[in-house]
């Protein structure tokens, strides 16, 4: 994060999807260091049942007290439902197919608001009726006319993405419903299809699994991720993948992926 210029303080919400050691073994430490940046609000953590008691363990026998307070929300792993929500963003769970207890993600933002036309407005114009044209309305002179027509004033909002995290989980269809239409897919593929044995007795899934589930899913984009330490390379794991779905490509540390700009 600190290569990457990502500021652990701008963070409030941390999502764990399971209990192995790949998944949080890191977040003690994440959590370590935000105390000692000195950091005073809450932060909110998200994970199965388990991860507030080993959590709690370590402060306990390292007699750390942090400055912050860490709110625990316990995640049902066998539900698909809210787990959090703000003005900007809905989460659900998604539950995955693992050896454990295990919880994907799904991260939906909210409906943007529409957006002003500022030189089509006079400047005296009041910053509640701003508002009230950004939520949609119409604004009426005291005869109750119409004197902005909303469309004139203004444009249609931006458009609000969904984007879901699938790992760890080997291939299931059944999250299929909840993962519908996403713009962007991260599904992981921990092996190549030439082992698709070996994928479904550890509970991992395929590139062209995940494949599958991104083309069946209408998702706009796939990324793929945790790969397997065997290959060396990983292009072959993209070009198995596109067999399936033209539109996947290697989630790699430090890369930017942008969904869309309208
Ligand atoms: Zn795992
Ligand atoms: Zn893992």
């Amino acid at each position: 994060m600190k290569r990457f210029h990502i500021r652990a303080q701008r963070i409030n919400n941390i999502f764990i999807s399971h209990l192995h050691g790949d998944h949080y073994l890191g977040l003690m430490g994440l959590l370590s260091t935000m105390h000692l940046l000195g950091r005073k609000k809450p932060l909110k953590l998200y994970g199965p049942k388990g991860l507030a008691e080993i959590i709690t363990l370590q402060l306990k026998y390292s007699e750390t007290v942090f400055n912050y307070e860490v709110e625990f929300h316990t995640v049902d792993t066998q539900v698909h439902r809210v787990v959090h929500e703000d003005d900007f963003i809905r989460v659900h769970s998604i539950p995955l197919n693992h050896r454990i207890p295990c919880s994907g993600y799904l991260f939906e933002e909210k409906p943007k608001k529409r957006r002003i036309i500022k030189e089509m407005l006079p400047p005296d114009f009041s910053v509640r009726n701003i508002v009230r044209l950004k939520n949609g309305e119409d604004i009426e002179d005291e005869e109750g006319n119409i004197a902005y027509e909303n469309t004139k004033y203004t444009h249609p909002p931006k458009k609000s993405f969904k984007y879901a995290y699938c790992s760890d989980t080997k291939y299931d269809e059944s999250i299929l419903p909840y993962i519908q239409g996403v713009d962007m897919l991260y599904h992981e593929s921990t092996f190549l299809d030439e082992q698709a044995e070996r994928a479904a007795n550890t509970f991992h899934s395929t590139a062209k699994e995940a494949a599958t589930i991104a083309k069946k899913a209408g998702a706009g984009r796939l990324l793929l991720g945790h790969f397997s330490i065997r290959y060396k390379e990983l292009e072959p794991l993209k070009e198995e993948a596109r067999t399936v779905f033209e539109n996947s490509d290697l989630a790699i540390e430090g890369e930017d992926y942008v969904l869309g700009n309208s």
